[in-house]
């Protein structure tokens, strides 16, 4: 740890959804930032303008709000190192690659586009740029500038070694040396006056004074150029570290970039939007991405933002490849539900509700939430299991279903008739309603579990609902009352 105040940037590339792996970078950047009482920054890398898309930002930046990432500095929020989009940067950029061609670290390559520009500056094999045959890094000094003054259009290249090695330190992985050979002589500027992610990425990272680096591995290869960028400018690279590769569930290659199938049909999510359009909680998220690599002991599972933050250390960041498990994610999810108030958690259920189609009041939510909260993974599961106490009409169920095991239709009639009569005359109270029925389950000789199921049904429409007293009492005596009456004529007409 050097003695530098900590500075570490989320730098993404607007060109689509905000993935998880992308969050995950942003929320390590963060967690070391505000262990080390230091600063995060946001810094829009948009210079391949290509790829550009213009909804991506609007998904980043509400994506990094609903994960509670705030930004120290960035765009919306400014800052004394701005503007924070590179876009808005462009002299910078331009004015240090020719800084470079004076110091003859640099060359005008005069090749057409096609082949300077090729590989877009996310690509992970920064060292096959094209170009390779290209020889303009021979021409004179002399004849590149009358080329350039002619008005010729031109990229510039970097002049990499091509002997010796390289060696970086990795705050994750220790010492990794890269021999030059591999190195190509990477485009710095466009001809269309844009940079490469290379330059501005280094341009920016020095004059934000960012200390340290914490970014996906698959820019390692990018690191032998990046610390000979450094070199060339005479500025002292920022502390680098690589973080672990997000696997598929499988274990077997990267996290997909889009959304998949599981087995059993189902979407598994990898944008940040996604899941919470599914009704991830950020502290599910935020909890379980924490653990993509980084541990705190080899036990300790759930931690809240600020033990978190209190615990976060690079050197509990382990180089191997991380998995996404779906399953953690689930059961995160549902004990972070659990642990919200049921204020709270009503609050969040609302828009749920809502999309789904329902106007439930603030009161018959708060009534309701208690009763399903055990039986929810994601929010957006509660529409489907709290449905029949807003419903008018319960969806078709299947007449057997009122029928318990080792019983009978004429069993189930005669349980829900009584139930009928009982429920009609009760105090409608959970209390008052459980010593009723349970009164006359024994008075007509039946099994509780006779009793309850056929009333169950009738009420709810299946077979695994929630506690059966406080449902009918939240469900109310009129709507109870004319369930049962429909589930006994269906009883008697046999469907
Ligand atoms: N713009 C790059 C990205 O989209 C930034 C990589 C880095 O952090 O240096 O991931």
């Amino acid at each position: 740890m050097t003695s530098r105040t900590v500075r570490v940037r989320y730098a993404p590339s607007p060109t689509g959804d905000f993935h998880v792996g992308g969050a995950r970078t942003a929320l390590f950047n963060y967690l070391f930032a505000r262990h080390h009482g230091g600063r995060f920054i946001l810094r829009i890398e948009d210079t391949d303008r290509k790829r550009y898309n213009s909804q991506a930002l609007d998904w980043l930046l509400e994506g990094l709000r609903f994960l509670g990432l705030d930004w120290d500095e960035g765009p919306e929020v400014g800052g004394a190192y701005g503007p924070y989009v590179q876009s808005q940067r462009i002299e910078l950029y331009r004015r240090h690659a020719s800084l470079l061609i004076e110091r003859g670290m640099a060359y005008r390559c005069f090749c057409p586009p096609e082949r300077t520009e090729a590989t877009s500056p996310d690509s992970e094999e920064p060292g096959a740029e094209p170009g390779d045959s290209c020889r303009c890094g021979a021409l004179s000094a002399e004849e590149s500038e009358r080329r350039a003054s002619g008005g010729a259009p031109y990229a510039v290249r970097f002049r990499a070694p091509r002997q010796g090695n390289v060696t970086v330190h990795d705050a994750i992985r220790g010492d990794i040396t890269f021999p030059n050979e591999v190195l190509r002589d990477a485009v710095l500027l466009k001809s269309d006056g844009f940079p490469t992610y290379h330059l501005a990425n280094v341009v920016d990272d020095h004059f934000m004074e960012i200390s340290h680096i914490l970014r996906g591995d698959e820019w390692l290869a990018s690191l032998p150029l990046h610390v000979h960028l450094y070199g060339a400018f005479g500025w002292e690279p920022p502390v680098m570290a690589h973080l672990p590769l997000i696997l598929n569930p499988s274990g077997k290659g990267k996290l997909s970039k889009r959304e998949e199938r599981a087995p059993d049909g189902s979407v598994r999510p990898v944008f940040v939007r996604q899941f919470r359009e599914l009704g991830y909680l950020p502290e599910a998220l935020v909890n379980f991405m924490a653990l993509l690599g980084w541990s705190y002991d080899d036990k300790t599972e759930i931690m809240s933002r600020a033990e978190l933050i209190e615990r976060f250390t690079l050197e509990r960041v382990n180089p191997a490849p991380a998995v996404w498990n779906y399953e953690k994610l689930d059961h995160f999810n549902g004990h972070y539900i659990r642990q919200l108030s049921i204020e709270d958690l009503a609050g969040r259920l609302m828009p749920f509700f809502e999309a789904a189609g329902y106007r439930p009041s603030r009161e018959q939510l708060l009534a309701v939430v208690p009763l399903i909260r055990e039986r929810i993974t994601r929010l957006a599961d509660a529409p489907a299991v709290a449905n029949f106490f807003f419903d008018e009409e319960l969806a078709p169920y299947p007449v057997e279903d009122l029928i318990p095991q080792k019983a009978d239709a004429a069993m189930a009639l005669a349980a829900l008739e009584r139930a009928r009569a009982v429920l009609a005359e009760v105090d409608f109270r959970k209390e008052a309603i459980e010593t009723a029925l349970r009164a006359e389950a024994a008075r007509l000789g039946l099994k509780t579990g006779q009793m309850f199921q056929p009333i169950r049904v009738a009420v709810c429409g299946r077979k695994a609902a929630p506690p059966l007293f406080e449902t009918l009492e939240v469900v109310g005596r009129d709507k109870c009352l004319r369930r049962i009456d429909r589930a006994v004529e269906k009883l008697r007409s046999g469907g």
